[in-house]
């Protein structure tokens, strides 16, 4: 608890000089902002203590819940040795032992880790990876990048180029650089009126055919397997990863797998391609890295990708890249106790039922919701997309702010979520038991009601 006057001050001061991310200010301004000051387990605890269900996991990071034993002793203890110390020129000792963790589990192939972050730097670096790669190979035509239309890579300007939104980023268009774009087989979005398998059939013969044209000029493919999640919660099939990730190596280009949001369990597995068998030659990881404690994030290449980079000072192959806080010790051993959790706890296998749960409510009780036009699921993730008229694929007006509004009315009844416009997310940490999923559920379908009914 906070005590009255400091609340009104903090409350005071945001509202004049705290710029907030992703926000229109002026509606942020007129309301008064909830401030969070603890967290337990699965709950956030405002500072008159209140408690709110996590329901996307602080935007998308926590893993294991708050204030989790072994990742606060983690932080603890190294900071009583060293808080921060470069990467340029020396190592330490938890960047290091998370290297070695983190190639334990993923896919096979990947053998180095480069670390930043953010996982838009994640993303970053590897897209400069990937030119810098093709450039010391001599191979200079292959600078164009094969994305996913509905895709979501993050906000620096590379990212951004890469998963580029028209709403978002227009005023950003002249700095950014042009992508190849195919269309995933989702049939919501894409290919109205088409079975999933015919879908299915579409997307890759349109990915055939553009892979075909752009193939000796294709650098990589950028992609979230499974679920694009930030554009708009899109599912894919693992056949169509599989098989795009195919086309592409075909054609010559790297693969770029940005689980950014699918990794550490998020869709079921430990990471996603895991479901299509894919071995990516570079790999983005972030969000929940560090069990959502620290921003910590890291690129993982082959060793194949990474052997180009190396050669004589005078040649300048290395990768001029990096920040500050690279490998940032506090933030890597607390990486490191989260996945030391994901194994003794069996997270993974233990997870199971909570998707089991999450698909039949979404099916069962959400998807006949009226004004609900799809829900999409990979694992713990999930979107429930809101329109006027589903039938008629009409959305709401934006000034609506249906998606907005059925969030607050899930914060009146203790849970809190963030939308995606309509597209209401479900993404509750891995940790979460099986009534508090219920609860996410049932109030999640309460909020639904209560404002199509009025809207
Ligand atoms: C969130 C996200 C990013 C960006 O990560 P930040 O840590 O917010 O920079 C990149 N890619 C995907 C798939 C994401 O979900």
């Amino acid at each position: 608890m906070i005590e009255h006057d400091r609340q009104a001050r903090l409350r005071e001061i945001d509202r004049r000089h705290v710029w907030h991310p992703f926000t229109q200010m002026r509606t942020w301004m007129r309301e008064e902002p909830l401030i969070i000051e603890r967290g337990e387990g699965n709950y956030l605890i405002d500072v008159n203590g209140n408690r709110y269900l996590d329901g996307v996991s602080s935007l998308w990071c926590n893993v294991h819940g708050h204030r989790k034993r072994e990742l606060d002793e983690a932080l603890l203890a190294q900071a009583g040795r060293i808080a921060h110390s470069t990467m340029l020129g020396l190592t330490n000792a938890p960047a290091v032992e998370l290297a070695d963790a983190l190639l334990a589990i993923a896919p096979r192939g990947l053998a180095r880790v480069f670390y930043s972050d953010s996982g838009a730097e994640a993303v970053e670096a590897a897209v400069r990876i990937a030119a810098q790669y093709w450039g010391l190979k001599g191979k200079t035509r292959r600078t164009r990048f094969l994305t996913l239309n509905g895709s979501y890579h993050g906000d620096t300007l590379g990212s951004v180029s890469l998963g580029y939104s028209e709403q978002f980023h227009r005023h950003l268009r002249p700095l950014l650089f042009g992508v190849t774009k195919i269309d995933p087989p989702h049939v919501f979005r894409f290919h109205h009126g088409l079975s999933r398998a015919a879908a299915l059939e579409r997307s890759l013969a349109q990915a055939r055919e553009i892979i075909r044209e752009a193939g000796p000029e294709l650098a990589a493919l950028v992609i979230e397997p499974i679920m694009q999640g930030a554009a708009g919660m899109w599912d894919h099939p693992a056949a169509y990863l599989r098989e795009i990730a195919r086309l592409a190596r075909e054609a010559g280009a790297l693969i770029i797998a940005d689980e950014v949001a699918t990794g550490f369990g998020r869709t079921g597995r430990m990471f996603a391609v895991e479901h299509a068998e894919l071995s990516p030659d570079l790999m983005c990881l972030g969000k929940g890295i560090t069990g959502g404690y620290l921003p910590l994030a890291a690129t993982l290449a082959t060793e194949e990708v990474f052997a180009a980079f190396l050669g004589e000072p005078d040649e300048f192959r290395a990768f001029y890249y990096g920040h500050t806080y690279t490998g940032n010790p506090l933030a890597a051993a607390v990486a490191r106790a989260n996945l030391e959790i994901f194994e003794k706890e069996a997270v993974i296998e233990r997870i199971a039922p909570g998707i089991e749960q999450l698909a039949r409510a979404l099916r069962e009780r959400i998807a006949p919701l009226p004004h609900v036009a799809d829900v999409r699921q990979a694992g713990l993730m999930a979107g429930v997309e809101l329109m006027r008229n589903p039938e008629r694929g009409e959305s709401y007006q934006v000034a609506e702010q249906v998606g907005n509004r059925v969030i607050k009315a899930a914060r009146r009844r203790g849970v809190m979520l963030r939308p995606l416009g309509d597209v209401i997310v479900l993404m509750p940490p891995l940790s979460i038991g099986e009534s508090e999923l219920d609860t996410l559920l049932g109030v999640t379908m309460e909020s639904i009601r209560e404002i199509v009914e009025a809207a």
